[in-house]
């Protein structure tokens, strides 16, 4: 078992149950919920924060986007609204440093600022 939690759910070390999955992503219930519905989506690749995507990964975002919608429909979030954050460092609240994506719902979530 390596030192990343989140590689180690990717390279089946770590038993989580998968929501989604494909060749370059997953998707799971956050351990400590913080909404009814509260998922994270997670490139398989390491990548430690927002600010090491390289060119060839920006595709990922796209797609991670795209899988957060299918998903926001499936668990009946899509219409009456949903929210998706990625933090990014210690500032921005990062606790996982393997990039990932908050779908949160289910909830009337606060305005921000
Ligand atoms: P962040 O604080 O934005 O880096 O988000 C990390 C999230 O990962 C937190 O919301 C944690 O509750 C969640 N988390 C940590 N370990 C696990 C795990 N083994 N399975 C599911 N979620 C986890
Ligand atoms: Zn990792």
């Amino acid at each position: 078992m390596g030192d990343c939690i989140f590689c180690n759910i990717a390279d089946g070390e770590m038993d989580t149950d998968l929501i989604y999955e494909d060749d370059k992503i997953m998707a799971f219930e956050d351990i400590n919920p913080k909404a009814p519905v509260h998922i994270l989506l997670v490139p398989k690749k390491h990548i430690s924060t927002l600010m090491d995507l390289e060119n060839e990964d920006y595709s990922l975002v796209g797609h991670i986007y795209k899988i957060a919608a299918k998903l926001a429909e499936e668990h009946g979030i899509a219409k009456e609204g949903f929210r998706i954050v990625s933090n990014c460092n210690e500032k921005g609240g990062q606790t996982v440093f393997h990039v990932h994506f908050h779908l949160l719902g289910g909830r009337q979530l606060k305005k921000m600022g």
